[in-house]
C-alpha cells in the first residue's frame, strides 16, 4: 500500500513538471578550444535544452580541434603533414572538402591565402619569440605554394609534390567550426544565436527584434572599438596583427604570413570581412590581410555577398562600397582622402 501511494504522489509531480510553463531564456557558454575562446549564446524556450545545444556546439569544436590541430600528433592534419610527400594519404570527406575550399580561396586571392604557408609557419613560435633565420626563410619559400597540394578525387586522398611541404588550416578552421556549430543549432530549431571563436563569429537570426552589435577592435587600443556593426544572419571575421605576435628589432612578427616573403604581412593592422558564412569570411580575412588594402578591397567590391573594413598600417580605416553606402566608417574615409 505504502508503495502504491508513493507512486500516486510521484505521478502528479511529474505531470506538474511537464505542464508547467517552460522558461524561455538566453543561455550562454564559453570554453577554451582551438587555442581561443569559444562563446555561444542561444535563445531557447527551454533553458535546459538551450544548455544542451551549447554543449553540442562545444563538442563539435572539440571534435574539429582533434582533427585539424597540427600540434596534436593523432590529428588528420598531422598525419597528412607526416606522410603526404611520400605517398597519397587517404583523408575523410570532411577534410577533403576543407582542402578543396582552401584551394579555391588560394586561387581567388592569387595565392595570398595559402595553407602551405605552414612550410615556414611551423618555425615561428609567437609565445616564445622564436622565428626562422633569413637563410631558412629563403630556402623554404619555394615550398610555399598551394599548387604543391594534389587532391586525388577518386579515393579522396591528398599528396604533396615536394618533401618539406606542410599545411595548416588555422586561417579557415575556426570559421568552419563556427558554421558547423550554427548548423547544429539550426537543426535543433534554434532561431536566435551567436557563436564566436576568437575573431570569427556568426549570427543566427537577430537578437530578438533588434540587431546584434558586433564590435571591431581598434588594432592598437585594446579598450577601443574601430567600429560597431549592427548585424543579423551574417558571419564576421577579423584578422589582425595584434592577436599573436612578438616584437624584435622594431619588427612585429605576427601570425599572418605572406607566402611571397615567408614573413608577417605588414601593410595592414586589421581586416574585417562580413558575409553569409564564417568559413568564407575567415579565409577571406586572412587572405586579404596578405593582399593589402588596394587589391583586397577591389576583390571584396567584386564579390557581391561580402563587405570589408580594413585598417592599414597607419591606422586609417576604409570600407567596401556596400558598407560605405550604409555610412559605416564615413569619417575615416574622408580623412583618408577617398
Ligand atoms: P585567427 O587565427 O586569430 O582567427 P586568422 O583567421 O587571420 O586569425 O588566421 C590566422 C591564422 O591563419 C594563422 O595563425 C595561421 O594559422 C594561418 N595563416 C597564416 N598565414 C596564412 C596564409 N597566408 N594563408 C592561409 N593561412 C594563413
Ligand atoms: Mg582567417
Amino acid at each position: 500500500m505504502a508503495d502504491r501511494l508513493k507512486g500516486l504522489f510521484i505521478l502528479p509531480l511529474l505531470l506538474g513538471g511537464m505542464v508547467s510553463p517552460l522558461c524561455a531564456a538566453w543561455v550562454s557558454g564559453e570554453e577554451a578550444i582551438m587555442g581561443t575562446r569559444i562563446k555561444a549564446e542561444v535563445w531557447h524556450e527551454d533553458e535546459s535544452q538551450g544548455r544542451a545545444a551549447i554543449e553540442s556546439v562545444m563538442q563539435e569544436f572539440r571534435r574539429l580541434d582533434r582533427k585539424l590541430s597540427p600540434s596534436i600528433e593523432t590529428s588528420e592534419i598531422a598525419q597528412v603533414n607526416r606522410k603526404a610527400a611520400d605517398e597519397p594519404v587517404p583523408i575523410s570527406a570532411e577534410f577533403y572538402q576543407l582542402l578543396k575550399t582552401s584551394l579555391r580561396y588560394s586561387t581567388l586571392t592569387k595565392g595570398a591565402f595559402d595553407i602551405t604557408f605552414a612550410s615556414i609557419g611551423h618555425r615561428y613560435d609567437y609565445r616564445q619569440g622564436i622565428r626562422p633565420s633569413s637563410e631558412q626563410v629563403k630556402l623554404t619559400i619555394p615550398l610555399i605554394d598551394y599548387r604543391h597540394i594534389r587532391l586525388v578525387p577518386d579515393n579522396s586522398a591528398v599528396s604533396f609534390k615536394h618533401a618539406g611541404v606542410r599545411i595548416d588550416l588555422g586561417g579557415i578552421a575556426k570559421g568552419y567550426a563556427v558554421d558547423r556549430g550554427i548548423a547544429l543549432l539550426e537543426k535543433r530549431g534554434i532561431r536566435h544565436a551567436l557563436i564566436s571563436a576568437g575573431g570569427d563569429s556568426r549570427l543566427l537570426g537577430d537578437h530578438k527584434g533588434r540587431p546584434w552589435h558586433i564590435g571591431i577592435q581598434a588594432p592598437r587600443d585594446k579598450q577601443a572599438m574601430a567600429a560597431v556593426l549592427p548585424l543579423a544572419d551574417s558571419a564576421v571575421s577579423t584578422s589582425g596583427d595584434y592577436e599573436r605576435y612578438f616584437e624584435s628589432d622594431g619588427i612585429r612578427y605576427h601570425h599572418i604570413i605572406s607566402p611571397d616573403t615567408g614573413r608577417s604581412a605588414d601593410s595592414l593592422q586589421s581586416v574585417t570581412i562580413i558575409g553569409p558564412d564564417a568559413t568564407r569570411t575567415d579565409a577571406l580575412s586572412t587572405g586579404i590581410f596578405v593582399l593589402g588594402a588596394e587589391a583586397g578591397m577591389a576583390l571584396i567590391n567584386r564579390l557581391e555577398a561580402f563587405e570589408a573594413v580594413i585598417v592599414d598600417n597607419q591606422g586609417k580605416m576604409s570600407t567596401s562600397d556596400g558598407l560605405a553606402n550604409l555610412g559605416v566608417g564615413k569619417k575615416s574615409k574622408a580623412a583618408n582622402g577617398r
